[in-house]
């Protein structure tokens, strides 16, 4: 029996991309499958219906149709329990899964006995990089800060030599230099600005200069495991705020995308050194829906104090959707292979290591053992 994939338009504010772009739906139809796209789903990103239709989708005016006999799910956000409640028994849904925030989703996926894989719980093992849809969107978000950044600056980002004198470059911060802050660096730098990076990973350091900027060194490597930041003690934290705030005063954009997986992110820029910055600085802070690295950084808003622009944008991959969803359907075409086998089948054991690793929910339970954990404190 052939395979549905279907794919709906993503429902949350505010939320442009789309999971699947024509190039992929041309691979898997002509692998055999049906891919069904809700009427719309691709407009935000401009993929419109006729080009889908073009690929080989059929386009589907309504959800039951969508959902009626499909067996994989591609999607953005993770599924609202409205959706999960459309669902038949035993579909296979993947997407970010958001886990810790969207418990009452998960469980509703438990209990109607959906089988979810999860994109951010793919292991960022060299097998895994084509499918590793968290690099791909902090390289959107990245980009997006840096242009956001420039946007809101009421400075020239190059240096400038015309008859109307000498323009002074303008000079860039970036805070945490993970993938967004790597591509963040690459795009202030191609804009012509003088860029400065710090992460407490020491490792960083290489690869930031490897992009042209210059890479503040604090006394101490704060690597953890599997190369994430572990958290620093209270003295490691004393340095390193001195140090961010000399740099963060000299600075025309601050960019700060430090997160710590799982935990609230660290507060990198007090409001006291908010107020010793220049006036016209701009900060954008990419770690806004996890707490924020400025202290004055609110959620999906732009604030102004002390003449500093505060920009805490929720969704900054959304705001590149063309590129965002190429890349993003991408990684769920790597994805899928895994899940298919050589006659077109879906695999019923989840052994291989990335599929076993980013198994939400299967057979109404619970399998990643830190969401159980969330659901039920602890207990077993
Ligand atoms: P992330 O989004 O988890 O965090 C962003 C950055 O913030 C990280 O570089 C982190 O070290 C930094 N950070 C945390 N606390 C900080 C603080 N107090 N001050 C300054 N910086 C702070 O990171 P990410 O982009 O997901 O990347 C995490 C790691 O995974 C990196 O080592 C990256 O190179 C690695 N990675 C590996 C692969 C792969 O091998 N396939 C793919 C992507 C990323």
């Amino acid at each position: 029996m052939t395979v549905v994939i279907a794919v709906p338009k993503e429902q949350a504010p505010d939320e442009l991309r789309v999971a699947i772009v024509p190039e992929v739906v041309k691979k898997l139809t002509q692998s055999g499958y049906e891919v069904r796209i809700e009427h719309d789903a691709g407009t935000g990103a401009y993929y419109p219906d006729n080009l889908f239709i073009a690929a080989g989708a059929k386009i589907v005016s309504n959800r039951t149709d969508l959902f009626n006999g499909a067996r994989i799910i591609l999607c953005v956000q993770p599924p609202t329990i409205a959706e999960i409640d459309q669902l038949s028994e035993g579909t296979v849904v993947i997407g970010f899964m958001n886990p810790a925030r969207n418990l009452d989703a998960v469980a509703r996926m438990r209990d109607r006995n959906i089988t979810a894989f999860a994109l951010e719980l793919v292991p960022r093992i060299t097998r895994a990089q084509s499918m590793d849809a968290l690099s791909s969107q902090a390289t959107a978000g990245g980009y997006s800060a840096a242009i956001l950044g420039a946007a809101n600056c009421p400075k020239f980002l190059p240096m400038l030599t015309t008859a109307a004198g000498t323009i002074r470059p303008a000079s860039v911060l970036i805070l945490g230099a993970g993938v967004a802050g790597l591509m963040a660096i690459a795009t202030a730098k191609r804009l012509g600005a003088v860029v400065e990076a710090y992460d407490v990973r020491r490792a960083a350091g290489e690869q930031v200069r490897s992009l042209g900027a210059r890479f503040l060194e604090l006394e101490i490597n704060a690597e953890g495991q599997g190369g994430y930041a572990r958290e620093l003690t209270a003295v490691e934290k004393e340095k390193e705020q001195q140090m961010v705030s000399a740099a963060v005063a000299r600075a025309d954009i601050v960019i700060t995308t430090a997160a710590i997986p799982g935990q609230k992110a660290p507060i990198l820029i007090t409001g006291e050194t908010v107020s010793m910055m220049r006036p016209g600085a701009v900060i954008v802070d990419l770690a806004a829906e996890s707490g924020g690295n400025c202290e004055l950084t609110r959620s999906g808003r732009t604030i102004r104090e002390h003449g500093v622009t505060i920009l805490g944008p929720r969704n900054l991959p959304a705001q590149v959707p063309y590129h965002s969803s190429q890349m993003y359907a991408k990684n769920l075409q790597s994805f899928l292979s895994l899940l298919i086998d050589k006659e077109g089948m879906l695999v019923r054991e989840y052994a291989d290591e990335i599929l076993s690793a980013s198994l939400l929910v299967h057979s109404g339970e619970v399998r990643h053992k830190p969401t159980r954990d969330l659901m039920t404190g602890g207990k077993p």
